[in-house]
């Protein structure tokens, strides 16, 4: 497999070898129907011989997709790859405040539109339907692909930044496609895999879909946002599509878990793969999965933007009881992960220290910012003797006995409280072994200086209240641990990408303040 793609410079080499083997075969499909992969390689090559025309033929430069989320995305991202330069998927969906600011840092040179959608003014756009009516020119293609080396940029994702100023995280070719021959050898991904992809474009967790169909030959079904607040719907979609892997957020399946949908019909028997990263998955609804599709795999990948989605994974070949953590477990082939305490050394078994990644998915920085790329792509904190990038992830973690990662929360979910060292994570684990609780969130409320812990309950077991959810976690946790407030919620808001929204929830935490504050005037 691997002496087929050693010598990749750029991805678009996928797409064309796929095409050769796989011409008729659906790569994606949409509510509005699919795309052969003979047709997304000819629509791509027409939309790279605009981009080539309208821009002299300039390399490595970038250029924003501004488009709702469709397999049309796809032919412009392969698009401007055969055009010799990078994409940053811009969603329809995106607040335009958002939008302006990442305009504003990269200053694409195009910008790819639908007519309905088109903001640009005619200079800088390239209208997608306008695209197809034209014949691509091969020559031009593989002049611009000649130019393209594997350490060249392949797009910008915008990442949520703590300040609320979004990154653009640059990824490389190289990282892209050493990631991409990782998950072929490591899941064993071929022209039989049925994706229901569930992450939006411009979330890194997207890029496991795409790339693995374009060098496999799968398909990729990009399933309705709306349809994951309809979790019964939402099954019977996976089945009629014949989704047999799947890649999302914890969040996406805790939803169905809860729902109860599981335990009815449809049955899903292709259901072969359930791989899931982005944010802790609670064991508690994951062995609701596992106890329903008892055939089917199941693993916890790990890993940020920074790193091109994933640096290390962990399959789950056992039950976990309530109160366990399902570790990370260990690093992608290629990829090394470095548990880093305090005093700047390799942590101890069961010390607590911060995730540092070497490999060749580091990203390459974030787009023309320099401050943040300097404090967050750091030399190897371990040797001085030579340039040794690693990415400073911000996650604290720990290796246990059996050399498997721990992740114990985010560095900013770490806070000083009356003198203590505190991981929210903790407090969440601890509520989440409580047999009603089905979710939860610990935030600090800055502003209040209390912690507060939100919680849903299980609707279908007896309710239960503050004061015996707050007596079963004092069981659990040092006293100096134990939030100030409970907070029972009927559900937990979710950001764009379909995590938690901590942000929000940290601000209806600090909001109780300027309430109790009111009430006071
Ligand atoms: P993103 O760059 O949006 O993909 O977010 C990356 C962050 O999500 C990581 O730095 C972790 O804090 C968190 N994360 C990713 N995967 C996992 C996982 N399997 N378990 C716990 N947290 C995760």
């Amino acid at each position: 497999m691997l002496e087929d793609t050693k010598q990749m410079n750029n991805v678009a080499e996928y797409l064309c070898k796929t095409t050769e083997k796989f011409p008729n075969k659906v790569a994606f499909l949409d509510t509005g129907g699919g795309f052969l992969f003979s047709e997304l390689n000819e629509y791509a090559k027409r939309i790279a011989t605009v981009i080539i025309k309208k821009t002299d033929g300039i390399t490595n430069e970038p250029i924003a997709v501004r488009m709702k989320k469709s397999k049309e995305c796809i032919a412009a991202f392969m698009g401007v790859v055969y055009s010799g330069n990078y994409y940053c998927p811009i969603d329809l969906t995106m607040p335009s405040s958002r939008i302006e600011v990442i305009f504003e840092t990269l200053r694409p040179i195009v910008v790819i539109e639908q007519e309905e959608n088109q903001d640009q003014d005619k200079e800088k756009s390239i209208i997608y339907n306008e695209c197809m009516n034209i014949q691509y020119d091969d020559e031009l293609i593989n002049c611009q692909l000649n130019k393209i080396i594997s350490v060249d940029p392949l797009y910008v994702l915008f990442t949520s930044g703590s300040t609320g100023v979004p990154k653009g995280v640059v990824v490389s070719h190289a990282s892209v496609i050493d990631y991409t021959e990782w998950l072929s050898d490591t899941f064993g991904f071929n022209e039989n895999n049925v994706f229901g992809n569930q992450a939006p474009l411009y979330f890194d967790n997207s890029i496991l879909d795409i790339y693995s169909s374009l060098r496999n030959g799968s398909q990729v079904y990009f399933i309705d946002e709306k349809l994951f607040s309809f979790p019964k719907q939402l099954m019977m979609t996976l089945k009629e599509n014949g989704v047999n892997t799947i890649f999302w957020v914890p969040s996406a399946l805790i939803s169905i878990a809860d729902s109860g949908v599981l335990h009815e019909n449809p049955e899903l028997p292709q259901l072969e793969q359930v791989l899931f990263c982005g944010e802790v998955m609670p064991t508690k609804q994951l062995m609701k999965w596992r106890k329903r599709y008892t055939n089917t795999f199941f693993a916890n990948l790990y890993g940020p933007t920074e790193i091109t989605d994933v640096c290390s994974y962990y399959v789950v070949e056992r039950d976990y009881a309530d109160d366990e953590i399902l570790p990370i477990g260990k690093a992608c082939k290629n990829t090394e992960i470095l548990i880093i305490n305090e005093k700047n050394k390799i942590a101890n078994i069961d010390e607590l220290g911060e995730i540092f990644v070497r490999g060749i998915g580091v990203a390459k920085g974030y787009y023309r910012n320099k401050d943040r790329t300097q404090s967050a792509f750091v030399q190897n904190p371990l040797h001085d003797d030579y340039i040794d990038i690693c990415y400073k992830t911000g996650d604290i973690a720990k290796v246990n006995q059996e050399g498997n990662v721990i992740y114990v929360g985010r560095k900013d979910n770490q806070i000083k409280f009356q003198g203590h060292r505190i991981e929210l994570g903790e407090i969440e684990a601890a509520a989440m072994s409580v047999k009603n609780v089905i979710r939860v969130c610990a935030v600090y409320a800055d502003v209040r200086k209390k912690i507060i812990l939100f919680i849903v309950l299980n609707t279908e077991l007896e309710r239960v209240g503050e004061k015996e959810i707050y007596k079963s976690i004092k069981a659990k946790l040092p006293k100096y641990m134990l939030p100030s407030e409970i907070i029972i919620k009927d559900e937990l808001p979710l950001n764009v990408n379909g995590k938690i929204d901590r942000v929000k929830l940290r601000e209806v935490a600090n909001e109780g303040y300027i309430k109790e504050n009111s009430r006071g005037n």
